[in-house]
């Protein structure tokens, strides 16, 4: 097939296509050691929001994948980026877990809010105060707008919901910065030095990882593992679709 002859990059989202729970999925281990012996170009994708991209890596390692700092991309790295080329101070509400990552930005009067899947401290209180720094004029910087994510069997709320509240309350538009954005994309695919349909993206949410993907452009590959509920690729009818990444892997080499 033409399209895998020219694949030259694959986007590999985290959690849901690599892991789950902290565990590898069942295969994923082999399937990216495969990818990496054709030596196509591998970048690790993800928009958690609870842990700092050097410990999304670290973590990685543990589990016994072969990846490197440099090629782990993370939404509130993006933000991090944003911050410090804009000079902005952020107000954060994030997961405590995920500070580190912007320990090293300059603090003062906040004119910014960073807004993350800070779990339980999306309460009214932090919220509110968000809401006000939006009304005096701070951007909104969001992670992503993932809907849920899913943990121990069960969905969660994700960032998603909490980013539209405050665009509701406030009457603003939040500058999102992780999935489904494609300038998140696009600085991937920068980085790495390939074209959009050069790079295959793979990832379990149907919209902020293969409909996001496919609309810059990228082929994309939806998984059936993690958040996938049934019916997902009814919503990417022109994207790919396999059980898993070993499948996806199994399926790409087979034709190259
Ligand atoms: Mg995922």
């Amino acid at each position: 097939m033409e399209e895998v002859t020219m694949l030259k990059a694959v986007l590999l989202d985290i959690s849901g296509v690599l892991t789950e729970d902290g565990e590898a999925l069942p295969g994923a281990l082999e399937a990216v050691a495969r990818l990496q012996e054709r030596d196509l170009t591998l970048r690790f994708l993800t928009n958690t929001s609870r842990r700092t991209s050097a410990k999304v890596c670290e973590d990685l390692q543990a589990l016994g994948f072969d990846v490197a700092p440099a090629q782990v991309f993370t939404a509130p790295g993006a933000i991090r980026r944003y911050l410090a080329r804009h000079r902005l101070c952020p107000y954060l509400l994030i997961h405590e877990r995920l500070e580190p990552e912007f320990a090293d930005l300059p603090s003062g009067q906040p004119d910014a809010v960073v807004l993350g899947d800070a779990e339980q401290r999306l309460d009214y209180a932090h919220l509110d105060e968000a809401f006000r720094l939006l009304l005096d004029g701070a951007p909104l910087l969001a992670v992503g707008t993932n809907r849920y994510f899913r943990q121990a069997g069960t969905l969660h709320l994700d960032a998603g919901p909490f980013v539209r509240a405050l665009e509701y309350a406030a009457g603003v538009e939040a500058h999102v910065l992780g999935k489904p954005a494609g300038d998140f994309f696009h600085a991937v695919l920068e980085e790495a030095g390939v074209a959009p349909d050069e790079a295959l993206m793979v990832g379990d949410d149907v919209e902020c990882d293969v409909v996001a993907a496919m609309d810059v452009g990228l082929q994309a590959c939806l998984v059936r593992s993690g958040k996938y509920c049934a019916g997902d690729e009814d919503k990417a009818p022109e994207a790919r679709c396999e059980a898993s990444l070993a499948d996806l892997v199994e399926a790409l080499l087979a034709t190259r």
